[in-house]
């Protein structure tokens, strides 16, 4: 089966209700979205002219097989994923559309923060531990190397942004007043268990996630917390090989590597509307479908004949 490389999906058979980075999500029904990952790319914050190679389709297979993975490991977790096949309502042209690349969810109420848990001190965090020895704010023990493992890995919320904005970390508290208190403590416990749960199954097959970003949404109905959005994906998460892993420097990342050397070395870092040469698309493409085949134990094709 070929699936095409596509930046931008119109489907004329249901109404869009929002367009992300990534992802375009489609009405279904009252209670049900059509979540559909596009191949968009995005590196220090912008988002590629071009796509990348089966990227969509990677990235809803994986959250797929995290979802039941999860699901068999934490019983009473609660997610949004409904189904990979397309809704009945959904014209054949715009089936051949979405091939691969979307799945069915629960609609839901999604809680305004990015639920980030680390089990390793990178990325921002690191800056902000250089300077101030804490992380959002957090006390964290002393004398950390870069990318050294936290004793236990910490919940360290941000504010979801709009399109174009930056997320700004905050506090538990801060995000428990965003939140409320009500729910605020579930969304930690269960970022930190999900988190645990993810890192332990990744660790047995090679990969280690050094830090991940979560969503939750609210059933109104039944005042449930749900795990919503992609899910351990290498775009909302940090994946690092295991058997390059050193602390004290910095981890080559599983996915964006590529392109960020690339955007560096051509001085395009940030800039609007770049177009990513061929090989650099490909080679980036096979990172994530390496990515997948570590984690799922098959091939997107195999993953995708079912
Ligand atoms: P990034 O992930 O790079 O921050 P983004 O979050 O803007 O980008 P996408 O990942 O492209 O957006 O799109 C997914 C959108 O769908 C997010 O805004 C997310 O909050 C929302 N979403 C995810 N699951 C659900 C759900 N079950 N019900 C309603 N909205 C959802
Ligand atoms: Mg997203």
């Amino acid at each position: 089966m070929s699936i095409p490389v596509v930046t931008n999906i119109e489907l004329s058979s249901l109404p869009k209700l929002a367009s992300g980075k990534v992802r375009d999500l489609y009405n279904v029904d009252d209670k049900t979205l059509l979540f559909v990952t596009t191949d968009r790319i995005s590196a220090y914050d912008v988002i590629m002219a071009n796509g990348v190679p089966l990227k969509g389709a990677v990235l809803t297979n994986i959250s797929a097989h995290w979802f039941k993975v999860l699901q068999e490991r934490i019983p009473d977790l609660k997610t949004h994923f409904i189904t990979l096949d397309p809704p009945a309502n959904l014209g054949d042209a715009d089936k051949e559309l979405v091939r691969g690349r979307s799945m069915q969810v629960r609609k839901l109420k999604v809680f305004p923060v990015e639920a980030i848990v680390r089990g390793y001190i990178t990325g921002s965090a690191w800056n902000e531990y250089k300077k101030s020895g804490t992380v959002h704010g957090l006390a964290v023990p002393a004398g950390l190397q870069q990318c050294s493992p936290f004793p236990e890995p910490i919940y360290t919320p941000s504010t979801k942004a709009e399109l174009g904005q930056h997320d700004e970390n905050i506090s538990p508290e801060q995000a428990a007043k965003i939140v409320g208190e009500k729910y605020a403590a579930r969304i930690e416990a269960l970022a930190l268990q999900v988190y645990k749960a993810g890192a332990a199954y990744a660790a047995e097959r090679g990969i280690i996630i050094a830090d991940t970003k979560f969503e939750f949404g609210l059933d109104e109905e039944t005042d449930e917390i749900v795990l919503i959005d992609e899910v351990l994906t290498p775009d909302s998460s940090r994946f690092w090989p295991a058997d390059e892993y050193e602390v004290g420097r910095d981890q080559n990342s599983f996915d964006k590597q590529f392109l960020r050397n690339w955007l560096t070395k051509e001085g395009l870092k940030g800039k609007d509307g770049v177009e990513m040469p061929a090989d650099i698309a490909q080679s980036t493409s096979e990172r994530y479908l390496d990515a997948f085949k570590r984690l799922t134990g098959k091939t997107l094709q195999e993953a995708l004949q079912g």
